[in-house]
Formats: C-alpha cells, sequence, structure tokens
C-alpha cells in the first residue's frame, strides 16, 4: 500500500504550528510499516540546499479559469519519507505561510497539482489529506482526475476552513453543479473543507473527544449539522509526538539533559532558566505557558487569572506570538516581577521551558487534540488543562478518585471543567499542595515521563482505517 500525505507544512521543512509536528511525525511512523510519500508546496522559506531538494523531473501544466499555471515538481528522500513538493510562483513566492488574499487560488493550484501528479506521475492507494489547505483533492480526485484511490481527509482544528469568494468555483474549475448545500456551498461561499468532508472515503480529526464535539453547535464552526450527516464516516485519532525529537535526555537546547530516573536535574534547569530570563527566587513553582496568543488558547482567563494573583509565592513565564489583541493581554504582565512575557517563536527556549518548569498552562477554549501538554508530561512537567478535546484525552486528574480513563496512555495533571477565575485560583491551589507534597509530585513527573506518546499507536489505528477502507 502507498499511502500520500497532502498538507501545506510538515516538519522539518516548513512549519508554523502543531500541524507540521503531526504530518511529519505521522509520516515518518508510517514509512516504517508502508510506503509513504509527502507532498507539499515549496514555499520560497524551505532551504532545498539543506535538505536537498532537487527537479523530480516532473512538470505540467494546469489550465484554470482560462490561465495557464506552469508546475514544476522537486522531490526529496528523508528517513524513509520521499517527499514531493509542488512549485508554483503563485502558490510559493508569499512571505506569509498563510496571510495571503489569494489563498483560494494558491491552495486551488495546490490541490489541482497534487491529483495531477496522482492521476499521471506517481501511483497511490490512499490520499491522505491534512485541514483546508489540499481539502478540495478530494473533490478533484473524483472529478475531473477521477483517480484510482481511496481518500482520508484529517481535520486539524475545523476553526480555520478556507472559505471563499463563490467566484472561486469558475477560476478553479470547479463546476457549479458542485456550488450545493451538501458539498462546497457555505453560506452563498466556497468552503474547501467543506467540499472535502463531502467527497473523503473517511474523515478523522485528532482526538477521539473533538471528533464528538464537533457534531455540537458549541464546537461545530456552522459546521456542526453537516458533520452529523457524515457522522458514519468521522472518527477520532490522537496525534502523537515524535518521541526521539522530544526527548529531556537527548535535547540538545538543555543545560542538564535528565531522563525519569534523574528528575532532580530539572530542578537546575530550573535555576539557569530563572538567571537566564531574570526570575528571581528560582526555589518558587514555575508556571509555564508556550505557544500561540489566540482567543482559542484560553488568553484571555489565563491573563486575567494572572492579574489576580499578584501575591502568591509562584513565577511564570510565557512564550509565544499572536494577533496584537491578545499580545496586548500579555504584554502588561511583564511589569510584575515574577512574570515574563516573551514575545516570539523560539523553538530552542520553549524545549528550555518544558524542561524547566513544573507546571503547564494549557486553559484552551477548545483544542482538537494539543501537542504541547504531551511533549510538557515528556519533560517532567505537571499540564493544568481545561477538559476539552485532546486535552480531555490526554490528561487525567491526579485527584481524580475513579481514573477510568479511555486512553490508556493518558497522563496525570490538573484538570478544569471551566476557566473561569474561581476554577483557575481552585486549580492553581491544587497545584501550589502538589508543589509541597514533594514525594508525590516526583512521582507524577516520573509516571508521565515513563508514558507513551509516540506515533506507534496512532499509526497502527491509521493502518486500519487505511485496510478497512475498501481497495479501488
Ligand atoms: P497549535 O494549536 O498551535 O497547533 P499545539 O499544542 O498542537 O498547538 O502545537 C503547538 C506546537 O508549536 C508545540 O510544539 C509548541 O511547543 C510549538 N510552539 C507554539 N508557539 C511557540 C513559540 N512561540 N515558540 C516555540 N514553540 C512554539
Amino acid at each position: 500500500m502507498t499511502v500520500a500525505m497532502v498538507a501545506s507544512e510538515m516538519f522539518p521543512y516548513v512549519k508554523s504550528g502543531g500541524l507540521a509536528d503531526a504530518v511529519g511525525g505521522l509520516c515518518r511512523e508510517l514509512s516504517r510499516h508502508e510506503e509513504t510519500i509527502a507532498i507539499l508546496p515549496l514555499y520560497r522559506s524551505i532551504d532545498c540546499e539543506r535538505f536537498d531538494i532537487h527537479p523530480a523531473g516532473i512538470d505540467f501544466s494546469l489550465n484554470l479559469g482560462g490561465e495557464k499555471f506552469n508546475i514544476k515538481v522537486y522531490k526529496c528522500f528523508d528517513d524513509g519519507c520521499e517527499t514531493y513538493f509542488i512549485h508554483h510562483p503563485a502558490l510559493c513566492d508569499h512571505e506569509q505561510l498563510y496571510d495571503c488574499p489569494d489563498n483560494d487560488l494558491r491552495f486551488g493550484i495546490f490541490a489541482h497539482a497534487v491529483c495531477e501528479l496522482a492521476a499521471n506521475h506517481i501511483n497511490i492507494d490512499i490520499l491522505h489529506l491534512h485541514d483546508w489547505q489540499s481539502a478540495l483533492a478530494a473533490p478533484l480526485a473524483k472529478e475531473p482526475y477521477r483517480l484510482r484511490c481511496r481518500v482520508v481527509l484529517t481535520i486539524h482544528n475545523l476553526a480555520f476552513q478556507g472559505i471563499f469568494s463563490k467566484e472561486a468555483i469558475e477560476r478553479l474549475n470547479l463546476g457549479w453543479d458542485r456550488f450545493t448545500i451538501d458539498r462546497l456551498e457555505f453560506y452563498d461561499k466556497v468552503n474547501f473543507l467543506k467540499g472535502g468532508i463531502a467527497d473523503a472515503d473517511a474523515v478523522t480529526t485528532v482526538s477521539q473527544t473533538y471528533a464528538q464535539e464537533i457534531k455540537h453547535p458549541d464546537f461545530g464552526w456552522d459546521m456542526d449539522r453537516f458533520l452529523r450527516t457524515h457522522e458514519d464516516k468521522l472518527s477520532g485519532i490522537l496525534n502523537g509526538i515524535e518521541a526521539s525529537e522530544f526527548d529531556p535526555a537527548s535535547d540538545r537546547a538543555l543545560s542538564f539533559p535528565f531522563d525519569n530516573r534523574h528528575i532532580g536535574r530539572k530542578q537546575e534547569e530550573k535555576h539557569v532558566l530563572c538567571a537566564h530570563i531574570g526570575l528571581h527566587n528560582s526555589h518558587y513553582p514555575l508556571f509555564a505557558y508556550v505557544g500561540r496568543l489566540a482567543e482559542q488558547k484560553g488568553i484571555k482567563d489565563l491573563a486575567e487569572m494572572l492579574r489576580s494573583i499578584a501575591d502568591v509565592p509562584i513565577n511564570v513565564v510565557i512564550l509565544g506570538s499572536g494577533d496584537p489583541y491578545h499580545e496586548a493581554l500579555c504584554k502588561p504582565l511583564e511589569g510584575r516581577e515574577n512574570i515574563r512575557v516573551i514575545l516570539g517563536y523560539d523553538e530552542a527556549l520553549s524545549r528550555r521551558i518544558y524542561a524547566a518548569s513544573d507546571f503547564f498552562l494549557m486553559p484552551s477554549k477548545f483544542e482538537p487534540c494539543g501537542l504541547a501538554q504531551m511533549i510538557a508530561m515528556r519533560y517532567g512537567s505537571i499540564p493544568i488543562v481545561r477538559k476539552t478535546g485532546g486535552l480531555r484525552d490526554t490528561v487525567i486528574d491526579f485527584t481524580d478518585s475513579s481514573p477510568h480513563h479511555p486512553n490508556p496512555s493518558a497522563g496525570m495533571g490538573i484538570t478544569m471543567e471551566r476557566t473561569d477565575i474561581v476554577s483557575f485560583m481552585h486549580a492553581i491551589i491544587k497545584a501550589l499542595a502538589l508543589y509541597a507534597d514533594r514525594e508525590k509530585h516526583a512521582s507524577l513527573i516520573v509516571s508521565n515521563m515513563k508514558k507513551d506518546f509516540s506515533w506507534r499507536r496512532p499509526v497502527m489505528e491509521y493502518l486500519k482505517l487505511y485496510r478497512a477502507l475498501k481497495p479501488f
């Protein structure tokens, strides 16, 4: 069986968030079992020299909306996975990955090029699409390309659907017959993700809880009813993290690498980090947040909680970037001597924060899967999470008296039903009590570090799904 993963980003070539980690990890683990191909756009920011990306000897042109687009295909081989890159200036030559006014044309070109590649140049059995940027390949695979393969679509975040003016129908040769409420039409616009869901043979999301949540109006982004009509083919498979990539014993960003038999070294890492970022009293418990500063992540509630616990003896570090509103919510917290807010994206610093922190805050409003809480547990930082989506599926409250959980590899942390100030304060008090109980705290750290959050189990589930789809 040959599986082609199609995505708009993949680690290590290009990454803006968890999607890149997920696609990269999935490809590498899957390639141990089945022939695996990845297909990505060749953005200007991708370093062709570093990854030895070279012309694949495949060129073709697409005729879209009366305009001709000459496509050049590149490729490279890494870690068992052959990766093809689609190049056309209209798709690739932008400063921003997604913040572009012509995304319909960009990812329309991408979807057409993927189907053309699969129709005439490479053989595949499963076309596995990720998010709206590649979702349009599902309807196109049926018509006009008539690909002889099964199509799986994974929704990493339903908040992003790729919604555009209906002019895209003609611009991308989609055909007005597909502009219907049960396919691409969405409030008189074109919705790429909806078109993908309609035509995919199977649709997955990245946790079981999120697969249920998105069928409900609170989490459905106006697609809940549509998803309910397709629930027979909808399931949830939790993401993994790359165990070798996120390993505190070998992470070169750390001053004091540690494994689960040497967790004392976490304290030394904490002292070094606190000195580095200017936090005094490094014996205080250190609470951390690493991630996007966005509405989804519950940043408003986090900032409000931190503002109201001025006198509590804790240190806090926030590393993130996001929209101006949420950055502005966090920045004033810097005025307090026990809080550091670092705006920007810094992979190495993020690793040091995971390793140095005692508690990791994730008060997300919704969380399709969430990688950060799993990375935190690997690095011995106890997650404090809102019980939603993948956070519910990966973190059990350590005070839960009946810790029966559907996911055998879930770890231990502190969970909140809501993130209003009272619930949040309650969670912080629980964290402080745990920190004071050294033995209990250490045993939770060790047990979390031993958990298997790797891609092994998710890949087994994807293989089961692929094999259950009738071959062409
Ligand atoms: P998202 O919703 O952004 O995909 P996830 O928790 O699934 O959230 O994944 C986010 C990933 O990006 C994690 O690996 C996290 O460490 C990383 N990350 C997010 N923001 C930053 C940042 N400012 N600096 C370094 N790494 C970051």
